[in-house]
């Protein structure tokens, strides 16, 4: 499996940079996780709309899915063009009910709602799926294929499930959306330094940290992370990583 990011910030990007957006690519297949602001230009400036295979959001927030929005235009002409000829599977939450209606009323959008526990083949990769707090239902993934595992964390509040989720994942994708300044009991996001005390907990061979928030200093966030997880790096747009 190889990973490509195209987008690491959030809640907004960075300009001239794009929200959550990543693909994982495995035997031929290409599957989108999270289609964020600025994701769609990204990810067109390398392929197009007929090399996606499949789609899986962790949750709804605009940062992880805005570009879906757009996505349904570029589908619609990629459509009557025949460059596409069927919907194209996408894995995400079904609430909150609003966002995820105008993900399920596209016709060329075949979702599937995610729920915890949840357990697929996307291709040849066995995917599975963990509920994770956040103010909008959210998921943990995990990729495995060929003896490798992938695992993203999606959005999340601090808790104790990621870590054995994550377990001895070969690539952990972890979001570290705050530094230490900026914590606070109801946090919606995991701080860098805990990131990396789980990431040490999972037993993750390596981690690669993203959700930027594009007013920080990334060196200031991973040095946070790098307080437990001594080879934490922040993953960079435009790259492609092997799991
Ligand atoms: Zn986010
Ligand atoms: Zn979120």
């Amino acid at each position: 499996m190889k990973l490509t990011c195209f987008g690491r910030y959030g809640p907004y990007p960075k300009g001239g940079s794009a929200t959550s957006c990543y693909m994982i690519s495995h035997d031929g297949k290409n599957v989108l996780i999270e289609l964020g602001c600025g994701g769609l230009s990204k990810f067109l400036a390398q392929y197009t709309v007929a090399d996606i295979d499949a789609i899986v959001l962790s949750h709804l927030h605009a940062d992880h899915m805005g570009d879906m929005l757009t996505l349904r235009y570029a589908l619609k002409v990629a459509q009557i063009n025949g460059s596409i000829t069927k919907g194209v599977p996408v894995y995400c939450p079904d609430k909150p009910k609003t966002e995820a209606g105008m993900l399920a009323a596209d016709p060329l959008m075949d979702t599937v709602p995610l729920c915890d526990g949840y357990r697929c083949k996307i291709f040849n990769m066995d995917v599975s799926f963990a509920h994770m707090p956040h103010p909008y239902e959210s998921f943990a993934m995990r990729f495995s294929a060929d003896d490798k595992t992938f695992v993203y964390s999606g959005d999340v509040m601090d808790n104790d499930r990621l870590a054995v989720f994550a377990k001895d994942a070969d690539l952990f994708l972890m979001e570290a959306a705050l530094q230490q300044k900026d914590v606070h009991s109801k946090s919606a996001h995991l701080s860098a330094v805990r990131a990396g005390e789980i990431g040490m907990q999972a037993n993750a061979k390596r981690m690669l940290i993203t959700h930027l928030f594009p007013e920080y200093d990334e060196r200031d966030v991973i040095s946070e992370v790098r307080q437990h997880y001594k080879e934490a790096r922040m993953i960079e747009e435009n790259k492609t990583y092997e799991v």
